[in-house]
Parts: structure tokens; sequence; C-alpha cells
């Protein structure tokens, strides 16, 4: 028997957007616990009929522990379903931790995260030659603590490309922190439930975006993206410049 806890990255919505390995997973497992809030349901038909699904939307952390702990000690390989990538605001340190105390066995098959689905839909590439070469990943406090050296308006600053999950509830408050950091015309757009069937796109400024956000009624399950990244000209590469010779090809003389 493979006793063994398996966190998965669900994707970000879209059932195809999983991976073939973790795909594989759920079609093994013996038992599945999901996050019920934010994961395709859909998702659940790789499982086997009847295989015990348990959704942890209204569990805490110790009755998701218990489930994974006796479910591995009766020798079950146990998947733990998690929306996205599990490494960006999963909280499965803890439940990993835990199941290190307990010394059973557990692995990480990684995810699509829906900040990457949301550049997709936007048709965007966060790191533009000469824009930005760097992508901050960010929230805003909310039950959860941010540390303060980390505050929106001191990430702005950098003028980096920006994607913030968790905060589209405090849209007013987000793009007043952005904006004593980006000027009022940086482009922002929202992103709603990307890559689902109801996915739904807000393109426009930091001077404009939380009207837009207001009017449309979107309250959660939605990226905010800020950055020049969004609309801006750029250099172009370097990787695929023809004049420009890297360890793959040799570039030609102008
Ligand atoms: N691990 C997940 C994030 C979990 S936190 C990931 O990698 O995507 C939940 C937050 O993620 C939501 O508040 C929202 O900001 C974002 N999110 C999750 N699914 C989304 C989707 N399909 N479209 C847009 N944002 C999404």
């Amino acid at each position: 028997m493979a006793a063994e806890v398996v966190f998965v990255g669900a994707g970000p919505g879209d059932p195809e957007l999983i991976t073939l390995k973790g795909q594989k997973a759920l079609e093994r497992a013996e038992r599945v616990i999901y996050a019920g809030s934010l994961v395709n349901p859909a998702l659940l038909d790789h499982c086997r009929p009847g295989i015990p699904l348990h959704d942890s939307s209204a569990l805490t952390l110790e009755e998701v522990v218990e489930i994974m702990v006796s479910g591995a000690k009766k020798g079950e390989y146990v998947v733990r379903l998690h929306t996205g990538d599990p490494s960006l605001y999963g909280a499965i340190q803890e439940q990993m931790d835990r199941l290190s105390q307990e010394k059973i066995p557990f692995s990480v098959i990684p995810g699509v995260s829906s900040v990457f689905a949301a550049a997709a839909a936007l048709e965007r590439e966060f790191t533009l030659p000469a824009v930005s070469q760097t992508l901050i990943l960010t929230r805003l406090a909310g039950r959860t603590p941010v540390p303060e050296k980390e505050n929106l308006a001191a990430l702005a600053r950098h003028g980096a490309s920006m994607a913030i999950f968790l905060s589209v509830q405090e849209i007013g408050q987000v793009v007043e922190s952005l904006r004593s950091g980006y000027p009022a015309s940086t482009p922002a757009a929202v992103v709603y439930k990307a890559s689902w069937p109801d996915q739904k796109i807000l393109r426009g400024t930091l001077a404009d975006i939380e009207e837009q956000v207001q009017r449309e009624g979107v309250r959660k399950t939605a990226q905010i993206l800020v950055g020049d990244f969004l609309t801006s000209p750029y250099s172009r590469s370097k990787l695929y410049d023809p004049g420009f010779s890297h360890g793959y090809r040799q570039g030609k003389a102008e």
C-alpha cells in the first residue's frame, strides 16, 4: 500500500488546466480533500467512483489534517486538491508540517496559478524588455496580515508588473495605495474567474478601474493586474533577435 498524501494544484478553473501528473494522482486517489470554494468540481470526475470526497471549505486545519492522517495510516493514497498552484496562498505549509510531525510521506504537484490564467486571458506578457523584468505577486492585508515592509504603496514604488490576489473586494483601497507609487495613467486590468466559462475581463487604468469593478459588481475570485506591461510599447527580445548569438544559435552580422 502506498500510504501518501499528495498536494495537487488543480489549476485556475478550466478542468483541462490541471497537469497530467495531477490528473493521474486524481485517477489513483483513494480519498480526496478539495477546496470546494474554488476548485472546479468537474475535476472530481477523474476519481474512481465511490471514493470519499471531502470539501475542505467548511473544515478547520485540524479536521483536514485528521482526515489525511487517518487515511494515510490506513494505507490510503490521499489527494489534497488546491486551487491554482498550491504554493500561493494555499495554506499548505501548515498541513505539510503537521504531516512531517506525524511522519506521513507527502509530495506536491504544482498547478497553473490563476495569475498565469489571467495573463493568458489578457494575451499579455508580464516581463516585457525595457518595460518590466519583475513580477510582484501580492495581496492586501485582510484577516491575514501582510508584513509592513510589503505594503502595497511600498511595492508600487518599483513600478514593476504586479498581480494582486484576494483583494478585489477592497478595490478602492488597492487603487489608493497603488497610486502613491504608480501614475494614475498606469494600465490596470481585472480578470474575474480566469479560464471559467463566466470569465470577465475589465481593462482600464488606475484612474478608472475601481469604477469598472463597482459597476460590474466583481467582489471575489479576481486577479488585479497592474503595470505598463498591459499596453506599453517594448523593445524586441534579445533572445530571438537575428543579430544576437547564444548557446543555441549563431547571430548574423548586420
Ligand atoms: N493558489 C491559488 C490562489 C488561491 S487564493 C492560485 O495559484 O491561483 C484565492 C485568490 O486567487 C482569489 O481571491 C483570486 O484573487 C485568485 N483566483 C483564484 N482563482 C482565480 C481565477 N480563476 N481567476 C481570477 N482569480 C483567481
